[in-house]
């Protein structure tokens, strides 16, 4: 048997805090424990907000937890050619289109379905795409994809579900409520979600699934709150044919007043706290690991 796979994979937009240090601790120590290798990704393709200083600051604070990873690491907007040899395959198989609207068209055309009654929402509560982009003509298409509009390149969602048949994925934590071994992959819930942005030739979905392929990931840590976002994850490896990871998400650390943490706290960053004298070892006793 190969070893296991595990990775961290954080976004250099803000500076690490507990909860961060509590998934990559629980990444490389099951790593060790299983004989595995333990990787670093920096997922990095929204270059609006994710800076070098954060990145460094990334290194700094891992090392201090006594974090170590194999190199080169793999930094996802080193890689955009992998994520587009995806959407070209995506797209022969005629499960991709452009969709024209800005953010401000979107939300006034939720408002009018809204009117209406009760639009749905995907599970982290946005609303699901209105537009009507799947239904333009392909003169229309072409017309807009000519005159230099900017476009967002959308999943078509039941079409991509009727290719996948019944989807599951294995899950050796647990989900919001306890949901965990088989879980029944439903990803009509996100509608159809964007793969590549206007701004981005990519998305957080599609390049966390390649990577994690390429990377030959078989283990995949994370915070319970990417739990419903693995439906799409195994839509999308089953679609192109990549292997499935087994999952495990965890609980979130919060604080003192049970709201999620936020990169931008003093109280719970983990430079702040280095600066102000705690351990690592005390750090881990915050977050309940021995
Ligand atoms: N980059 C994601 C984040 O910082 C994590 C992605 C993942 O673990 O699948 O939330």
């Amino acid at each position: 048997m190969p070893p296991p796979v595990f990775r961290f994979a954080p976004s250099p937009n803000g500076f690490l805090h507990l909860g961060h240090a509590y998934s990559a601790l629980l990444n490389f120590e099951s790593a060790r424990e299983g004989g595995g290798r333990f990787l670093l990704r920096i997922e990095d393709i929204d270059a609006t907000r994710c800076r070098p200083e954060f990145e460094a600051a990334i290194d700094q604070d891992l090392g201090w937890l006594g974090i170590t990873w194999e190199t080169p690491v793999r930094r996802q907007s080193d890689h955009f050619a992998d994520y587009r040899a995806a959407l070209d395959r995506l797209a022969a198989m005629g499960l991709l289109y452009p969709s024209f609207e800005s953010r401000a068209g979107i939300a006034g055309l939720v408002k009018a379905r809204e009117a209406d009654g009760v639009w749905p929402r995907d599970p982290d509560g946005a609303p699901l795409y209105p537009g009507a982009a799947k239904s333009l003509s392909a003169t229309e298409r072409e017309r807009r994809l000519r005159s230099g509009a900017a476009y967002a390149l959308r999943l078509d969602m039941d079409a991509a579900c009727r290719l996948a048949g019944d989807l599951a994925w294995t899950e050796r934590g647990s989900g919001p409520d306890g949901e965990t071994g088989d879980i029944v992959a439903l990803p009509k819930a996100w509608g159809d979600v964007v793969l590549a942005r206007k701004d981005t030739p990519t998305s957080y979905h599609l390049s966390v699934v390649i990577d994690d392929a390429l990377q030959g990931v078989t283990d995949v840590v994370r915070g319970q709150d990417l739990f419903w976002s693995t439906a799409v994850h195994r839509l999308l490896q089953k679609i192109l044919d990549l292997p499935q990871p087994v999952y495990r998400h965890h609980g979130l650390i919060r604080d003192g007043a049970g709201a999620k943490l936020s990169k931008a706290s003093a109280a719970t960053g983990l430079r702040e706290l280095r600066a102000r004298g705690m351990t690592a070892g005390e750090v881990r006793n915050l977050i309940g690991l021995p």
